[in-house]
């Protein structure tokens, strides 16, 4: 059960923003390590999982739907003791004395040591009709999650730059055809990825083409209703699946300060999961990497829960040293 606050403040060895799987698998093995651990979550827990039909690529799990894997790691952090709370945060600043101070919507502050920011990112969204209702039933935004479910299908990939191009041609090991909907004659993606999907002869592109709507019946996805971007001409596209890549946002606007990230606004961080901010630690889909799964959103969370209490460790030793030396 979610606890709801009371507008206090409250120290903590470590607060947790975020409660997708890298922010339950952080305060799973922060309550392990007895830390005094706070996750603070928005919504309800389980993150990207909340909008995942069934997962298929966790291991010890061969299918299980998105929220019943959510279920179990917020069951299975609690059963530790982790602290989950109800709290949409609207700042992190790094005080004077090195701690970090957390305010939230409702005049909450929280202040740590450590904060890891577990806060995900958001897919950019076509905003069309259908996208929503059909979002797990045919809408997706993760070729590696979901491409599996699309074998022998014809399905659609909207977008021009190098993430609907590269994952188009992915794509294509499951489904039998791929259209790659644009809207305008040329793509941004890089000329490699480019040539790739040109030579693949399970991908067309088409091109000049807005999605207006994705339309469905029960089951899930049936057709786009595309519109002609040069001639304002409307037409079906009859499809199982629309990919949609036109955008990705990692969440870090929450951080107050410069800390370093790439030119998409990822968090870069050292290999214990460290930004440049001392104490300020990242895991999950907002941090530069190389892919953005649930398994490596767990794994990033245990390197970052373990760091954490050896940077603990580490501040309390250099107190008393410092104090010796009258620092
Ligand atoms: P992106 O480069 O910003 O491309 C977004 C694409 O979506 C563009 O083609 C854009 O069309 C289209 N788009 C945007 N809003 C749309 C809308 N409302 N309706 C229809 N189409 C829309 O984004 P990305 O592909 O996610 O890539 C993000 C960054 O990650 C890029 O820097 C990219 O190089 C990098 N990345 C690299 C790789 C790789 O190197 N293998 C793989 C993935 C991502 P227009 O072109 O008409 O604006």
């Amino acid at each position: 059960m979610l606890r709801t606050p009371s507008v206090s403040s409250d120290h903590f060895d470590l607060i947790i923003v975020g409660g997708g799987p890298a922010g339950l698998c952080a305060a799973m093995y922060a309550a392990r390590g007895m830390l005094k651990a706070v996750l603070l979550e928005r919504g309800l827990t389980g993150g990207e999982l909340l909008n995942t039909e069934l997962v298929e690529d966790y291991p010890g799990f061969e299918s299980i739907l998105g929220r019943d894997l959510a279920e179990k790691m917020t069951a299975h952090a609690q059963k530790f003791g982790a602290d989950i709370r109800q709290e949409n945060v609207e700042a992190i600043e790094r005080q004077d004395d090195g701690t970090f101070l957390v305010t939230t919507m409702l005049g909450t502050e929280y202040r740590a040591p450590t904060v890891l920011l577990t806060a995900g990112g958001t897919p950019t969204k076509l905003g069309v009709p259908g996208e929503l209702e059909y979002a797990g039933r045919g809408v997706s935004y993760c070729a590696v999650c979901d491409g599996a479910f699309f074998k022998g299908a014809t399905i659609a990939v909207i977008g021009g730059g190098d993430a609907a191009v590269e994952e188009a041609e992915y794509l294509t090991r499951y489904a039998k055809k791929v259209y790659v909907v644009h809207r305008r004659d040329e793509f941004r993606a890089s000329r490699l990825l480019q040539d790739r999907l040109f030579a693949n002869p399970k991908a067309e592109v088409v091109w000049n083409r807005s999605v207006k709507e994705i339309l469905g019946a029960p089951a899930g996805v049936t057709d786009l209703l595309l519109n002609d971007t040069v001639s304002g001409a409307a037409s079906k596209l009859p499809v199982e699946g629309a990919f949609i890549f036109i955008g990705f946002r990692p969440n870090t606007g929450l951080v107050k300060g410069h800390f370093n990230h790439d030119a998409n606004g990822y968090i870069i961080t050292d290999d214990r999961m460290m930004t440049s901010i001392p104490g300020l630690f990242a895991a999950g889909d907002l941090r530069a990497q190389l892919t953005r799964q649930v398994t490596t959103a767990v794994g990033d969370a245990t390197t970052a829960a373990i760091a954490v209490e050896k940077y603990l460790a580490e501040r309390k030793a250099q107190k008393p040293a410092k104090a010796a030396a009258g620092v």
